[in-house]
């Protein structure tokens, strides 16, 4: 633990930004004049449930003042958010889901990402960018044409004889319900490449998912054989690292991600123009909503990346995320 002279220089200088005396109790008037500065006063007064949320997370006496450690855990985590390292998770813009097997299956709208994702690639300023492909082996679970591999449960109300393309099956073994999908994304085929009009950035990653033959996945956050999740190696900590995420689709493995992703306490943005739903439904947005992230726009992706601008949706994540370690 670092001394409480350092704590106290660090506290000083992060509040002397906002042109606040460090020596005056630091209380929630305070606090709420810092958020102004930080975010904008139009975000803290839509959102003041959230200023006063946060402010009690920090004050862990409750006594309305932040002093000491309070204050360098709330000074921390305001140096958080103005130095973040901004990456860019980018989902299943692959052949299949734009111009192969789901296109031919009625999935119309996969083009339409493309050019707006091309933007923030280009003109935001990532950390890192991280393309998401499904990766899937040619025996895999999801595979209509693999039904007759594996038994089913005597209680799946679909069975073997009357199963059509998108039933829902119930295997026995593994046990697991599952909605039957043409083949698609088959590992090193052209379906699972990524679409050709997409901007590749030179020094990005790529990451694999559903590569397991007996389980889909859908979440960018899959577990591996030996139980750690391959995209949080890729990733700074969690008290660092804000995740942007857009592509294919907004009700599916856009969506497990970004709920995955805010699980695991990192603050996420879902960039809701850069991604297409399979079946558009208001409440695939309540539910991004409800628990934690911040729907927006690429405009204001692109001024949160590139000008200094807070979110405070994301900053009251971050808070949560400060608070439980
Ligand atoms: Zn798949």
């Amino acid at each position: 633990m670092a001394s409480a002279g350092f704590l106290w220089l660090f506290s000083i200088d992060i509040l002397s930004k906002f042109d606040i005396d460090a020596k005056q109790p630091f209380n929630y008037e305070k606090f709420q004049t810092l958020c102004v500065q930080l975010f904008s006063a139009d975000e803290v007064k839509e959102n003041e449930w959230r200023v006063q949320e946060i402010f009690k997370l920090f004050d862990a006496n409750a006594d309305n003042v932040l002093a000491n450690e309070e204050l360098f855990r709330c000074c921390k985590w305001i140096h958080m958010i103005m130095n973040p390292i901004n990456i860019l998770l980018v989902i299943d813009v692959q052949n299949d889901f734009i111009i192969g097997t789901f296109q031919k299956y009625g999935f119309k709208h996969g083009l339409e990402v493309v050019e707006p994702i091309n933007r923030i690639l280009k003109e935001g300023h990532w950390d890192d960018v991280i393309y998401v492909q499904d990766w899937h082996p040619e025996n895999h679970i999801s595979f209509f044409d693999n039904l007759a591999m594996r038994e089913l449960d005597p209680k799946s109300e679909v069975t073997k004889e009357t199963a059509k393309l998108f039933d829902t099956v119930v295997f026995l073994q593994p046990p697991l319900t599952q909605i039957l999908l043409p083949k698609h994304c088959v590992q090193n085929t052209w379906g699972a490449e990524l679409y050709n009009g997409l901007l590749i950035l030179p020094s990005s990653k790529r990451l694999h998912k559903g590569q397991n033959p007996e389980r889909d996945m859908y979440s960018a956050f899959e577990k591996d054989e030996q139980s750690s999740i391959k995209l949080e190696k890729l990733l700074s900590a969690v008290e660092r690292t804000f995740l942007y995420v857009c592509g294919l689709t907004y009700d599916l493995c856009v969506k497990e991600t970004c709920l995955d992703g805010l699980q695991l306490g990192y603050p996420v943005a879902v960039i809701e123009d850069c991604c297409r739903s399979i079946k558009p439904n208001e409440k695939t947005t309540e539910s991004y909503i409800e628990n934690g992230a911040l729907v927006t726009h690429s405009n204001r992706v692109l001024s949160l990346v590139n000008e200094q601008k807070h979110s405070l949706v994301m900053a009251h994540q971050a808070a949560k995320t400060a608070n439980k370690h």
